[in-house]
């Protein structure tokens, strides 16, 4: 049964209602053609998980709760995005989205906003189980959970807890709360769950999730990632190939899109599963991503050197029209693409879990 919140909280702190005068509008563009209309938004970059390849085991310097964006001061910065800037998706991110108190107020809050835009997730999916029907009411659409590895003892030896039996309870509720698609996030790790590649993808089959397989990339805090210890698109392809054919759709090709994963049809099935060689083979020429951290910065890529501060305009009394033009120049300067081919590339100074993904 579906639970009534008191939502939206914040409708009379944003102007975006049904009928209200139309604004400037601006697009998001860059030097390169692209436009930017999917809005990442980091609500924490804290977490309750302590992954190898995202985290030491004792955490990071948390950002200070002052710095750390306010529900109605980001709501007030997705409105500007949406009402003039053409973001069309906001997808919710961490840290740990789900360790955000009020999450549920907030996705209403962010669908009340006109135009309504896609909300979507992406959580480890601990605390899933209790509160996918929530999320769902208040106007979530779409998830994406993290699950490397479906062995206990892999999970507490990756995400350095024994959560395993949480995040797949948080699957399960995310499917029967009708969030569509449910997508799984998999890292695969060299010596470590790479062997699980067919398991997993028996698995999401079995569960009618999507699952997509993601190049590790160098985010880490330790700054340990290594090129040729990734495990690359071509090899997970040539892994689950050892069990079944896995056939290119002319299809899937035409409607990619900007969508990262390249999808490959499980012969003899309407299954498809898939593969984002985000290191191997970018796609960053169709990029439609832009990112605002939980201390209200905007990134205009993953893997930005700088960063441009919509908060302290935000809370020194800007108006609308100069904050927007701030996130309008900030996307103007985005680069090419990431980089992490060339020779010269530099690590982001903030780690993954500061980003949002
Ligand atoms: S690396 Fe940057 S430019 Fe490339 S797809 Fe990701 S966000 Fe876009």
């Amino acid at each position: 049964m579906t639970t009534l919140l008191p939502f939206p909280r914040l409708r009379n702190l944003t102007s975006a209602l049904a009928g209200s005068p139309k604004r400037d509008q601006m697009a998001l563009a860059d030097a390169f053609g692209r436009v930017a209309t999917d809005l990442r938004v980091s609500l924490t970059d804290r977490c309750n998980l302590r992954c190898a390849y995202c985290m030491p085991p004792e955490g990071l310097d948390w950002l200070p709760g002052a710095d750390v964006l306010t529900d109605e001061e980001i709501v007030r910065l997705i409105a500007i995005g949406v009402e003039r800037l053409g973001i069309t998706t906001v997808r919710l991110t961490g840290g740990e989205p789900l360790l955000r108190k009020n999450l549920e107020l907030l996705v209403a809050d962010i669908a009340a906003l006109f135009p309504t835009p896609e909300i979507a997730l992406t959580t480890n999916g601990i605390g899933l189980a209790a509160r996918a029907e929530k999320l769902a009411a208040a106007g979530l659409k779409r998830i994406n959970i993290s699950l490397d590895t479906l062995d206990p003892d892999t999970f507490a030896q990756l995400a350095r807890r024994r959560r395993l039996p949480d995040v797949l309870a948080g699957v399960a509720a995310a499917r029967e709360a009708g969030l569509q698609p449910v997508k799984i996030n998999t890292v695969l790790l060299r010596d470590i769950n790479d062997h699980e590649a067919f398991d997993l993808l028996q698995w999401a089959m079995s569960e009618q999730v999507q699952l997509r397989f993601i190049e590790q990339m160098p985010l880490d805090p330790q700054h340990g990632w290594k090129r040729d210890e990734m495990i690359t698109a071509d090899e997970i392809r040539q892994r689950l190939g050892q069990h079944v054919e896995l056939v290119e759709d002319p299809e899937d090709a035409v409607a990619r899109g900007s969508a990262p994963a390249e999808l490959f049809r499980v012969a003899g099935t309407d299954y498809r599963v898939g593969i984002i060689a985000s290191v191997s083979k970018p796609f960053c020429g169709s990029c439609d991503r832009v990112r605002l951290t939980a201390d209200g910065q905007i990134r205009n890529c993953l893997f930005a050197r700088t960063e441009s501060d919509l908060r302290t305009p935000l809370r020194t009394g800007a108006s609308e029209d100069e904050i927007a033009a701030r996130w309008v120049a900030a996307v103007a300067g985005k680069q090419p693409g990431h980089g992490i081919n060339d020779p010269s590339f530099l690590q982001p100074d903030r780690p993954m879990s500061a980003i949002g993904g």
